[in-house]
């Protein structure tokens, strides 16, 4: 096992992966910007290196410095979290080079999932099913492209293949507007990405975003732990995550999560990842695998028992997963609310010190965050200042736990979007369970048209 690590990273995952790290009695290095300087994580540290200024292409995004401070620090291994580096291969294949362990997946695999057209074309291979699209990325043809999505379908939708985040994507309900949006994605994937290849799939009207998490070690073993659902997004970002996902029967997760783990050991994958899918009548096609921890990571721990991160690097240090799939039980059900620093409903960001914070606690209640009174929420990063996760033996029950932990929960000093979990919580449809991906949206539209 390492002895010390780095993390390379901020926030509540780096203080997930300190926790983990103390779990094992591994010492925790951790990276911070001057931004960061006075967060508890760093504070109580076994080591702690500034790595730059606030802004995260100076620090978080800067590969050279991240890499001195391991070797100045005398870390084995880097531990990237989520965001910034993590799904960088150019990054893992430097740490690797500069004799780290990259706590992650392979360089190769990383570069393949990381274009979306490859990673289709890879799982199409290890026969995960795929939402109907290009045969990869589109040909410059006009009447070319005109056929093909003539033989998709409308509506379509053109996507960047090197995308992320909600972004590079665009919906084409008619052949008049389909050249059109092909050349608009494509300069602005260009721009935004680098990378002006686009594909095109049918364009699903009412999924659901079902999402199977799997972990796999460096001996072809591979498990997968069940499913989340993620249907609760606005602007493709997820606001609300829960496992198991309400209402799909148990053996099209089971089959599912099979596919999913025969592709791990089909592309040699290790670490954790997450195969993402969208879900309509009945069937599961896939759009993009994470190769990274998720956000959401916690509500599959409560149900599974397993600790994700512990795993990783338990993976990443050469050992066996300690489980087999027959051993991994489902249980129970929990349901993750991720609290922004945001005005609740006009979602403009609330940065600034809070002057009261108080958290949730009882049965079944797991904080994970890094904020505590008078922390000083920085304007550089995403708005996500923790998330409060509740479990209970049924989904009922973690409901309930969830409206009492939102109603426990003190932030004073800036503004977050508690209250609208919190109305969401009582919400007829949320609690009926299923809504697809675009009914928070509607939802949200809704509201303003009837408080106007
Ligand atoms: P990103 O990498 O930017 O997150 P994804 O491919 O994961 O992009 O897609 C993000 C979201 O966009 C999905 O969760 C879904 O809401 C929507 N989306 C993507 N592809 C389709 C599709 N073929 N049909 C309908 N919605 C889609």
């Amino acid at each position: 096992m390492f002895k010390k690590i780095l993390v390379a990273n901020r926030g509540e995952i780096a203080l997930r992966i300190q926790r983990a790290c103390r779990e094992l009695g591994i010492k925790a290095v951790m990276v911070y910007s001057e931004a960061d300087r006075d967060a508890k994580y760093v504070k109580l540290a076994d080591e702690a290196v500034c790595i730059g200024p606030a802004p995260s292409p100076l620090s978080y995004l800067n590969m050279p410095a991240i890499i001195s401070a391991a070797e100045v620090t005398d870390a084995e291994a880097i531990h990237p979290g989520y965001g910034f580096l993590s799904e960088n291969a150019d990054f893992a294949e430097r740490v690797e080079k500069s004799g780290f362990t990259f706590i992650g997946p392979t360089p190769e695999n990383i570069r393949t999932m990381g274009d979306k057209v490859s990673a289709k074309q890879a799982m199409i291979k290890a026969g995960v099913p795929c939402v109907p699209g290009s045969d990869g990325e589109l040909p410059d043809d006009p009447a070319l492209i005109k056929r093909i999505a003539k033989a998709i379908g409308y509506p379509v939708i053109i996507k960047a293949s090197g995308g992320g985040g909600g972004r590079g994507m665009r919906v084409v309900h008619t052949e008049a507007a389909l050249i059109n949006a092909v050349q608009m994605t494509k300069a602005e994937a260009a721009a935004a990405f680098g990378n002006p290849a686009v594909y095109m799939e049918k364009y699903l009207q009412n999924p659901r975003h079902v999402e199977i998490q799997v972990l796999a070690d460096t001996y072809k073993n591979a498990i997968y732990l069940g499913e989340r659902d993620c249907s609760m997004q606005r602007r493709h970002q997820k606001v609300i995550e829960e496992a198991p996902a309400p209402g799909i029967p148990r053996r099209l997760i089971e089959k599912i999560g099979e596919r999913c783990v025969a592709a791990c050991k089909k592309i040699g994958y290790r670490g954790a990842g997450t195969f993402e899918f969208l879900y309509e009548n009945g069937e599961f096609y896939f759009i993009e695998m994470n190769t990274r921890v998720q956000v959401e990571h916690p509500i599959s721990e409560l149900i599974t028992g397993v600790d994700i991160v512990r795993t990783q690097i338990m993976i990443a240090a050469g050992e066996k997963l300690p489980y087999t799939q027959r051993q991994i039980e489902f249980k129970g059900h929990a349901i993750e609310c991720r609290v922004n620093a945001e005005d609740p409903y006009k979602f403009i960001p609330s940065p600034g010190r809070i002057t009261m914070w108080h958290a949730p606690g009882g049965p079944g209640v797991r904080v994970d965050s890094h904020v505590y009174n008078n922390y000083f929420v920085p304007p550089n990063y995403d708005s996500m200042i923790g998330k409060i996760i509740a479990y209970g033996d049924t989904r009922e029950q973690a409901i309930a736990r969830m409206r009492t932990a939102l109603l426990e929960t003190v932030v004073e000093g800036i503004n977050t979007n508690i209250p609208l979990h919190q109305d969401l919580m009582v919400d007829a449809k949320f609690i009926e369970g299923g809504t697809n991906i675009h009914y928070l949206e509607e939802w949200l539209t809704h509201r303003n048209t009837n408080k106007r």
